[in-house]
């Protein structure tokens, strides 16, 4: 058993907290580490090196900064096992699963690479008489980063890189569920050659989150989370006067139309709702195809294939999808299965009673697929995060699209159709942040921005790409007359052109 220690000042130091988590390997059930919640103390330390040292950050040349950065990206690709290593080990995600995690990851790392591009800044002149105007973007200060546990080293990566790189120093509190990955990941940046204090991580739960909340010097919040927790972070983040992005949860629809290439779909659909065990934010957990004979075939084509799901540890390298994060999570979704058949939901693969020789202290629930779910059911309204995949049949795409707008959530969905007309309907039409045609999974890259409508984000700005170098930095415009020649007496009408 491993104990798990903060990063602050440039090295791992052991939190004196009397409150520790315990990580369990979720394969076994066994607890595999020992998780020291931080003291506010310990976090008022961290906040203050960082206060201290962004000032010199902040002002080092951009290229400098990037340096830095790239050599990052070098010893991320160089460790790109190791890391995936230390997100399956307390995550349970398969190993394949966690390179691809790493590898949208690492993305973010590439695109932060080019920030001096991106905080050139303007410049106008002659906006009056010899008078000339420039904007710059500078960085906030010090920025805290809060993460959910089912992407332990992609989503701090959606965030740390692009603040880092705009000046800011940075302070991550990872889930405390798996934040292995976020220290391998510290320790790369240091190796790296970044200056201490400018990415320090604070383990902790709710008391942390909050406790960086209040904070006066944390000027802006990244969160990544439950809808819950993701509004309530908005609402006191924003309270006490900080710029606060906060992504939410998630159902996402996959519209199946009657002339779709069913193979294609029936793949994607597999892929999106059971990769991970469905812990993904982007994760398919309804699908709804128009039509009674495309959903008679789309049933058809998915029971065996669900049944088939080959599901095991993270050291099989045969596994599709691991176990869940928890005991508790594990829990929650045989509940759910067992409340959709009470609610009247028609069960076509029961994963409740999967079972792995070796493994019968894991949390492993098997692939579920419910048929004729309602709108009104808990299995339909409720994001479960799990294996567990709902068909609502509609009869036509209008129907479809209605169905979509009735949900309180709308992060990503996907339509599956040959038709342009209709998939351009679909893309201009619907009132959710990401969209696939024919793509399962419309995680946007890195050079474009990620971001959820309605109750699966909150605040104005998407994270990473463009958006997040607006959100981790604040415009400053300067007006300025050179030479000194120009005699005038006091001018008491508003400023412009003329004079
Ligand atoms: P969670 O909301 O339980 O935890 C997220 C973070 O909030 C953790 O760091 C946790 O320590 C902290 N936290 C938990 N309870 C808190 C409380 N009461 N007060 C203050 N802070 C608290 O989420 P999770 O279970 O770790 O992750 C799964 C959720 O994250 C799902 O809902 C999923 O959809 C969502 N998610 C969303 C996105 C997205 O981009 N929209 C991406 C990944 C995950």
């Amino acid at each position: 058993m491993y104990i798990i220690n903060n990063a602050i000042d440039g090295k791992q130091v052991k939190s004196h907290s009397s409150r520790i988590n315990p990580i369990y390997n979720p394969a076994t059930g066994e607890q595999i580490a020992a998780l020291p919640l931080s003291t506010n103390e310990e976090i008022e330390t961290a906040i203050q090196l960082a206060k201290q040292a962004q000032i010199e950050w902040g002002q080092t040349p951009i290229a400098k900064r990037a340096r830095i950065m790239f050599k990052f990206l070098q010893l991320l690709n160089e460790n790109i096992d190791k890391l995936a290593n230390e997100i399956s080990r307390e995550h349970g995600k398969t190993h394949e699963d966690a390179l691809g995690e790493c590898v949208r990851g690492i993305e973010v790392v590439e695109y932060a690479c080019g920030m001096a591009q991106m905080l050139k800044g303007e410049f106008s002149q002659n906006v009056g008489p010899q008078i000339d105007s420039y904007s710059m973007r500078q960085p906030l200060g010090v920025v805290a980063g809060i993460t959910p546990f089912n992407f332990p080293a992609m989503v701090p990566m959606w965030m740390y890189p692009m603040a880092i790189m705009a000046g800011n120093a940075f302070i991550l509190k990872p889930s405390e569920r798996d934040p292995s990955a976020s220290i391998f990941a510290w320790e790369l940046m240091k190796k790296a050659g970044l200056p201490d204090n400018i990415f320090n991580i604070v383990h902790g739960d709710k008391s942390a989150v909050d406790y960086l909340l209040d904070h006066q010097d944390i000027k802006a919040i990244s969160f990544v989370g439950s809808t819950p927790i993701a509004e309530y972070v908005y609402a006191r983040g924003t309270k006490s006067g900080k710029r606060v992005q906060a992504l939410g949860g998630a159902k996402n629809h996959m519209i199946i139309m009657p002339d779709a290439d069913m193979e294609q779909a029936v793949n994607a659909l597999m892929g999106a709702a059971f990769g991970s065990a469905g812990e993904r934010c982007m994760a398919i957990s309804v699908a709804v195809p128009v039509g009674q004979e495309t959903a008679d075939k789309l049933i058809a084509a998915l029971k065996p294939k669900i049944a088939a799901l080959k599901i095991g540890p993270y050291t099989d390298e045969n596994a599709q999808m691991g176990p869940l994060i928890t005991k508790e999570h594990k829990e929650k979704i045989i509940n759910y299965i067992n409340k959709g058949i009470e609610e009247g939901a028609k069960l076509i693969v029961d994963g409740r009673d999967f079972r792995l020789q070796g493994y019968e202290n894991g949390y492993f629930v098997g692939g579920t697929l419910f048929d004729n779910v309602t709108p009104n059911m808990s299995i339909y309204r409720d994001e479960i995060f799990g294996p567990l995949l709902s068909v609502v049949r509609k009869n036509s795409f209008a129907e479809a699209l209605d169905l979509i707008h009735g949900h309180e959530y709308a992060n990503g969905t996907a339509i599956f159709t040959r038709d342009g007309d209709t998939a351009r309907s679909f893309a201009h039409q619907v009132e959710v942040g990401m969209v696939g045609i024919n793509v399962p999974i419309p995680v946007p890259v890195a050079y474009h921005s990620f971001g959820g409508w309605k109750r699966s984000s909150f605040g104005d700005y998407g994270i990473y790409g463009p958006e997040s170098v607006n959100f981790y930095t604040r415009l400053k415009t300067v007006t300025e007359r050179w030479p000194t020649g120009i005699k005038e007496g006091a001018i008491f009408t508003f400023p412009n052109m003329n004079k």
